[in-house]
């Protein structure tokens, strides 16, 4: 009924104090009830050599013995007498320990030892702890034995207790931590700029935030269980979605900027992060894709690129571009064989339209005559504005008397046509100089500077034969 009675209140008293007070106050009452004013209580590790020092009684420290306290560590090869119970791993008793040969192990300034009474308490065939008593005015016996082998075993299945406890609460910490992590993650992923969408391995979606609705046009509810390729608008190549999937299902992660169609069936563009997700033995189990609209940026990238390439009033291409094109056409003529036209135009008497109309008569017959011309070429030809009042244009795989003809159908549109500014009709025409290439092998590769020479000198021909006529370059120009 004692040993019951000290159960319940070991077990109350470890509710709200710690370890360490649990065991010194078992201590205390295993004295008392043992009638033992020495006592000490050990840990032992899995090992089953180490002996780790958890707490002595009261008295212990107070009368007897002024050595190293808690904590302290014993190798079991070093230690006396007191550890011989692990070593039979059973109980052991020592009636007369001023007898004893072998007494070593006690550490300097340890309590003087009269009597010892030293139990094991077992886990499976694991030791897990001994518990001590010494120095009993009278003879240790079984009924001791018993006594502190079952306070040895409530003190080891309330440790085991409170550290499981000690273990949730760390784990429900760890928990809440995490959790409040995930909240704001979830969070910031929610209101994102950016649209994020999580895809599976086989590429199925299955998450997608609301930015996602903004930038695409469909619901949720819409996209969940279908794949990214309802946003695919064909104008990027299948090797580039090849490449896409191929970076990704190594595990490695792909940026890029993707052409997209909206669910209306407009196009945007953007610039997409795609990662893949791993698990921990290496297999790619999602993918999480990180993209922001870039349309704006590509349109005024593209704005920016046609106005450096084009001429602010005819919107034709300007000297510098169509320069560039020109070359590239007889690059290719060269390499292909091809044969390749280009026609120098100047309008005719524009000073008398400018003198006499004023020089927004002057801008609108330049206008008339980029429009005029674009709309009578084929659209491989490019026409560009060359200087005031001049344009060049390039025909490729086109030869010199094909190129005659258009040139005179181009004079002739002009000439049929009268240009309204404000009440008056302008009588607009054009004169036309022409050269050409062949792509023949053993022709002199010949560049778009020294052609438009030539060209010129075909023009003047043209101006200086009346105006209004087309002029083909010879070598008698
Ligand atoms: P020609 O028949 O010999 O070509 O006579 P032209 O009067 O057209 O003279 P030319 O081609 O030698 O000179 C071009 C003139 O076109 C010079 C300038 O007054 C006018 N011009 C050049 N650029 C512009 C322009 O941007 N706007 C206007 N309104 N006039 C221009
Ligand atoms: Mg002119």
């Amino acid at each position: 009924e004692q040993v019951l009675r000290l159960r319940l209140a070991l077990f109350e008293f470890s509710a709200n104090h710690s370890l360490e007070m649990l065991m010194q106050r078992a201590m205390d009452e295993i004295s008392r009830i043992t009638n033992s004013p020495i006592g000490f209580y050990h840990f032992v590790e899995a090992d089953q050599k180490t002996l780790s020092l958890q707490a002595w009684t009261t008295r212990t420290v107070q009368e007897f013995c002024q050595a190293e306290g808690q904590g302290m560590s014993n190798n079991l090869d070093g230690a006396g007498v007191w550890a011989d119970c692990v070593r039979q791993r059973k109980a052991v008793i020592q009636n007369d320990y001023e007898a004893l040969t072998d007494r070593k192990g006690l550490p300097p300034g340890h309590a003087k030892l009269k009597r010892l009474l030293v139990v094991p308490t077992m886990r499976g065939d694991q030791i897990v702890s001994i518990l001590g008593v010494g120095n009993k005015p009278s003879d240790y016996d079984e009924k001791d034995i018993d006594l502190v082998a079952y306070v040895s075993d409530v003190i080891w299945v309330i440790i085991e207790r409170k550290r499981a406890e000690i273990q949730l609460q760390d784990y429900q910490r760890q928990l809440e931590t995490q959790n409040l992590e995930l909240r704001k993650l979830s969070l910031a992923i929610e209101q994102s700029g950016n649209t994020i969408m999580i895809t599976d391995a086989s590429g199925i979606i299955r998450y997608t935030n609301p930015r996602f609705e903004e930038t695409s046009g469909y619901r949720l509810d819409e996209v969940i269980g279908k794949t990214p390729r309802i946003l695919k608008s064909g104008y990027q190549k299948a090797e580039f979605y090849q490449d896409l999937w191929l970076t990704i299902t190594s595990g490695q992660i792909w940026r890029g900027e993707l052409h997209n169609q909206r669910k209306d069936g407009t196009l945007y563009w953007e610039s997409a992060t795609i990662a893949p997700v791993q698990n921990t033995i290496g297999q790619v189990t999602d993918f999480i894709a990180i993209k922001e609209d870039i349309s704006d940026r590509k349109r005024m990238e593209a704005d920016l690129k046609r106005l450096a390439a084009t001429d602010s009033l005819t919107g034709t291409l300007n000297r510098r571009q169509i320069t560039k094109v020109a070359n590239q056409e007889l690059e290719r003529a060269q390499r292909y064989g091809h044969p390749t036209s280009i026609i120098l135009l100047d309008i005719d008497e524009l000073k008398e339209i400018n003198d006499q109309y004023g020089h927004a008569a002057g801008d609108l017959a330049i206008q008339h005559t980029a429009q005029t011309l674009l709309e009578n070429l084929r659209t491989i030809d490019s026409l560009g504005r060359y200087g005031g009042d001049e344009f060049v244009i390039i025909l490729p795989e086109t030869d010199h008397l094909e190129a005659e003809q258009v040139a005179e159908r181009l004079r002739a549109t002009m000439d049929d046509k009268k240009v309204s500014f404000g009440d008056q009709d302008l009588q607009l025409s054009i004169s036309l100089g022409l050269t050409y290439v062949t792509g023949g092998s053993n022709e002199r590769a010949l560049d778009f500077d020294t052609l438009t020479l030539l060209a010129d000198k075909a023009l003047y021909q043209a101006k200086e034969a009346g105006r209004n006529c087309v002029s083909v370059y010879t070598e008698d120009c």
